[in-house]
This record gives structure tokens, sequence and C-alpha cells, in this order.
């Protein structure tokens, strides 16, 4: 047989030349192939279907033009996108991204962690990630609403119910799919509930979902911690972030009894060493969208630093980075590892850089990354295509058991595959491994395509 370390990096290396300038995407694939190794040397049919080749080049990409008018009647032109990287499993699924940052690297990496993120569900859904640099901040309802409807006027000719199911992210809330999917609706004339998920319970949304990634995130940790012998109870946790992830991480944390210290923004961090106010947070972020700076001013005894990034020198068991990508990097990790972390899962997509991870593996802190612990949104995505398919409702405590169920087993396949695989105690590797595996052997029985 080939040798499988020369097989991955002739991918890479091909990846690379072919999109020079993708670093988001290269990383994420770098991650991904450098892990499932063992599987490729386990069974040549993964090298000679060309799988990894195939697995790196999106099916399909589409990229167009969004004409939005502002209030004041003005014209802007902002650019959309949807990468549909693989329907093995499924129709393709994943979020919107609207955010300045957003480029095709950042949603092919995106579009590709889901892939694999959303095979660990358990569920029947491919892998996409879309978006657009408009930034919604700053911006009205109503040129909230224009630029929706402008986004799906051309989106609609591209996702359907069997199709390709987006979702939220990133700038990508309640609202937005409001919107989206009322313009859906009007240019298909077709009520198509599952063509989206997100959606308000009032119209086809599913209880938990808005709650799943951050739930999803603390139930993985306490697995995780509770395999390990070790009580959430009592625990420091440092969280990053204060959107949705970060909001109902920081919930179900305080629920299970730890303490949470940090939450942050873009523009800098709090630290509350008598726990994180949660209900003032959910106000500053999610009711008045303004400036996480805010809490210092109802809660002067806490500390706000204006570097977001220094958040990771604050002095934690537990680390969760629920903001957004490349935001604990090597230098971090040390930091963590020197105030005795125990555990660092990521709410986030791809929070943490290579050598962070691997720096984690090295100093024996459990590390489980972002597609496995942060699956819990996409997951209860999909209970909510099932939902909307059955045309039925199920009861909060029915999904929150499923979500349960779903992230207690992404964990444990996690840890089996690591130990089958002869990669013992790497959970990110079992991951990847248990993901792959599904995703392959679909795409094998499928023919070459
Ligand atoms: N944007 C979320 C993620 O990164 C959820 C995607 C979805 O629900 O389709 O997984």
């Amino acid at each position: 047989m080939a040798d499988m370390n020369k097989y991955v990096n002739n991918v890479l290396e091909m990846v690379v030349s072919r999109d020079p300038e993708q670093k988001e995407f290269h990383n994420a694939v770098r991650e991904v192939l450098t892990s499932i190794i063992p599987v490729l040397e386990s069974d040549p049919k993964y090298y000679n279907a060309k799988i990894l080749e195939r697995l790196v080049e999106p099916e399909r990409i589409v990229i167009f033009r969004v004409p939005w008018e502002d209030d004041k009647g003005e014209l802007h032109i902002n650019r959309g996108y949807r990468v549909q990287a693989n329907s093995a499993i499924g129709p393709y699924k994943g979020g919107l991204r609207f955010h300045p940052t957003v480029t095709l690297s950042i949603l092919k990496f995106l579009a590709f962690e889901q892939i694999f993120k959303n095979a660990l569900t358990g569920l029947p859904i491919g892998g996409g990630k879309g978006g657009s640099d408009f930034d919604p901040k700053g911006k009205s309802d109503k040129e909230v609403m224009r630029f929706c409807q402008s986004f799906m006027t051309e989106l609609q000719r591209h996702i359907g119910l069997n199709t390709d199911v987006p979702a939220g992210d990133i700038g990508v809330g309640g609202r937005e799919i409001g919107y989206l999917f009322g313009q859906y609706k009007r240019l298909r004339n077709a009520n198509d509930a599952g063509v989206l998920t997100g959606k308000g319970l009032t119209y086809g949304g599913s209880l938990v979902r808005t709650e799943a990634t951050g739930y999803g995130l603390l139930y993985l940790v306490k697995e995780m911690l509770d395999d390990n012998n070790i009580d959430i109870k009592g625990k420091t946790i440092a969280v990053s972030g204060s959107g949705n992830v970060a909001i109902y991480a920081i919930q179900k944390a305080q629920e299970l009894g730890a303490k949470v210290v940090t939450c942050s923004d873009s523009n800098g961090y709090i630290y509350d060493p008598s726990g994180i106010d949660l209900a003032l947070v959910k106000d500053i972020k999610e009711v008045r969208r303004a400036r996480i700076q805010e809490y210092i001013t109802h809660h002067p005894h806490a500390e706000y630093h204006e570097d977001p990034f220094s958040e990771w020198n604050v002095k934690c068991d537990i680390a969760l980075p629920c903001a957004t990508q490349n935001e604990l990097d090597l230098a971090s990790a040390a930091a963590l590892v020197k105030n005795g972390v125990i555990a660092v899962a990521e709410g986030a997509n791809m929070p943490s850089s290579l050598e962070a991870i691997q720096y984690f593996q090295e100093h024996g802190v459990l590390f489980i990354q972002a597609k496995a612990a942060n699956a819990g949104g996409v997951a209860v995505s999909a209970l909510e295509m099932c939902q909307n398919s059955a045309r039925l409702e199920w009861d909060f405590e029915a999904v929150d058991q499923k979500l349960k169920n779903i992230m207690t087993s992404i964990y444990h396949q996690a840890k089996t595959n690591a130990k089958k695989y002869g990669v013992e105690g790497d959970l990110v590797a079992g991951a990847n491994i248990t993901a792959f595996l599904k995703v392959a052997d679909a795409m094998i029985a499928q023919g070459n395509y």
C-alpha cells in the first residue's frame, strides 16, 4: 500500500497550491487529514477511491451579488456565498454568517468542518455553509430586512428542503432567519418549513434550538469530566464571547454548579470573580445589542479589559472558547496550562490554533474540538427538520433529552474510535475518525462523484 503520510502531505500541498490565500481552509483540512492517517492505513479503499481529494473540493460553490437599500435610499452592494461541501449523508446543512470578515476561505473552512460535525450527530445531514460580508451591526431592523430579502432572492434557487438547509451563525439569529424564511415562502409560494432551521416557535421552530449549541457543549464537557472522575460542580470556567453560544453555555454551566468568571465581545472581556451575571449579559447583548463594556457600570467590582485575547491569562479549571475562529493561540494555551486548566472544549468553530491544540494535548489537558463539542446546534437543527417533516412539535424535555444523548454519544464514539485506531486518549483524532468513516463509506457506496 502507498505511504499514507505521503498521500496526506500530497493532498495538503495540492490544496495549498490550488488556493494559496485560503489559510483558514488549509488549517481545517490539515487538522482532519493528519488525524485520520490510521484509518487510511487500515483499508486501501479510501486511497483507491481518492476520498481525500474529493472531500477537499466542495461539490458546488455559488457566489452572488446582494444589492440592498439603506434607510436613506442609498444602494449598497455586498457579496453572498453558499458553499455546498458534501451531500453524501444528507442534504447540505449549515449556517449563514453575516460578518465583514466573511471570505470564501472562511466559508470553505466552515463548510468543511460542517461535513464532519454533521456526521457526528448521527443524523442524515450533509455539510454546507454560506453568508455574506454584510455587517448587521449598527443597521436598522428595516435595513437588515431588506438585506435578507435581497440575499434570499438569489439564494432561494440553490436551496430546498431536500437540497440544502441553511440556519444561523454569527450575525444571523432569529430576526434574520424570520426575514429570510418570509422571503423564501413568498418567492416559492411554498411553506417548506424545513428549508431553514432556527425558525421562530410560532412558525415551525424547535424548542431548545436557541439553547442547543451552548447546552450541548456543556453536556459533552460534563460527560468528559464524569468519565475522568472530575466533578464539574464548583469548577471555575472561562467563557469567551457573549453571543448565542456563549450565553447558553454560561447558563448551563451555572445550572450544573460551576462558576463562570468571564465573557467577552470583539472589543474586550469582562472578569467577574463573583460569577457572571447572565441576565445582565443577555440584556446588554440580546435586547439592546450594545457592548459588553457596559457590564461594569452595573457591577463596578468586575473588571473590563480592552484586549479580548488576553482573557486566557485568567485562572480557570475549564476554558470554553465560544467567540470565533483563531481566538486562542499557542501563548494563550501556555498561559492556561500554567494556570492549571484541566479541560478545554470549543464552542466556536476552530477557535484554537493547531499549535494550541497540540500544546493542550501534550500537557495532559482534556481537549475536544469544535466539530464534536459544538455539534449540538446543528443536531437540534436536524431535529427541527424532523418535526417539520412530521408536521408536529416535540416538547422541551423531549428535544433536550435527545440533545443530551447525541452529545454523550459523540464523546463515547470519539473515545472508542481513538482507542480502536491506536491513538487512545486523543479525542480530536477519535472524533475526526468517527465522522470520516461515516462520510467516506457513504461516498464509496454512491460511486465516483
Ligand atoms: N452555525 C451552526 C454551526 O456552526 C449551526 C448550523 C445549523 O444549525 O445548520 O454548526
